[in-house]
């Protein structure tokens, strides 16, 4: 059964769309078969991913609000093993469209559910906030992998989310568990790097991933060619750790199992 897996920080320029495109491009690198989905209304893990917005002609969109179902609107990607559904600026409005519907926080999950089990994962990109459309995603998935940056104040506005994550768990998803915590953008010539790792490990222990994400410039171009990193630069370290980064995640379903 596919594992679905929520990508969730409501902070921006955390490194929550890079993780999502080269999480699900790597696990799909290793022989698994993933859906991408993207619901975030700026659409980046849709264009890092190479799907051009403009010949799309329906996205997540459709399937939140006008029950188009999820199997219409996904596309396949550059990477073998790996389908997308992309979202456009459309989504934008979602969030306030779906306020006066009828299950509102399930739409995601009814959508997926009828097409999860094609797929060994589904990774959900969410938006920088904690509004409906990520309450959607989280109520959709199985686990939420939460990325931190290493920076100061790394674990300000966490305990928010991890708020929302109880409230989804006791109201809507029992089952969601904290599938892990990724620290990201390391820069290893600074202390502060060292700092943050400590104190994120003392509050997450050993739900934190042991691959780091660095700072790596290659990361940051590659979504310009609308391509993951194992496909842009495979022998640069961003794309080392997040082989690794996907080993680690299929290894924590193995030991739930
Ligand atoms: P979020 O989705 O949380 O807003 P992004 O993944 O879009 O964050 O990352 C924010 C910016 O930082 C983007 O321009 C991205 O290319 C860049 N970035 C993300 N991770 C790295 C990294 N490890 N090294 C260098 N740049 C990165
Ligand atoms: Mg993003």
């Amino acid at each position: 059964m596919g594992k679905v897996i929520s990508i969730a920080n409501q902070k921006g320029g955390v490194g929550k769309t890079t993780t999502a495109v080269n999480l699900s491009a790597c696990l799909a690198y290793l022989n698994n078969r993933v859906l991408l989905v993207d619901i975030d209304p700026q659409g980046n893990a849709t264009s890092g991913i190479g799907v051009e917005k403009g010949e799309m002609d329906q996205c997540i969109y459709d399937v939140l609000v006008d029950d188009v179902e999820a199997s219409q609107v996904r596309t396949t990607t550059l990477v073998e093993n790996l389908d997308a559904i992309p979202a456009t600026i459309q989504l934008a409005g979602a969030e306030i469209e779906l306020v006066p519907t009828i299950s509102r926080e399930v739409r995601l999950k009814q959508a997926i559910d009828k097409i999860k089990d094609e797929y060994d994962y589904v990774i959900i990109d969410c938006p920088p906030s904690l509004g409906l459309l990520t309450i959607n995603s989280l109520t959709a998935s199985d686990a939420v992998l939460i990325p931190v940056q290493c920076e100061y104040y790394a674990l300000e506005g966490l305990s928010q989310l991890l708020n929302t994550v109880r409230l989804v768990q006791k109201h809507l998803n029992k089952q969601l568990m904290i599938e892990g915590v990724l620290l990201t953008m390391l820069d290893a010539r600074t202390n502060l790097g060292i700092q943050v790792i400590d104190e994120v490990k003392k509050y997450f222990q050993e739900k934190v991933y042991q691959s780091i994400i660095p700072r790596n410039v290659r990361l940051s171009e590659a979504p310009s060619h609308g391509k993951p990193i194992i496909l842009y630069d495979p022998k640069s370290r961003g794309a080392e750790v997040y082989l690794d980064l996907a080993k680690e995640v299929i290894a924590n379903g193995e030991r739930v199992r």
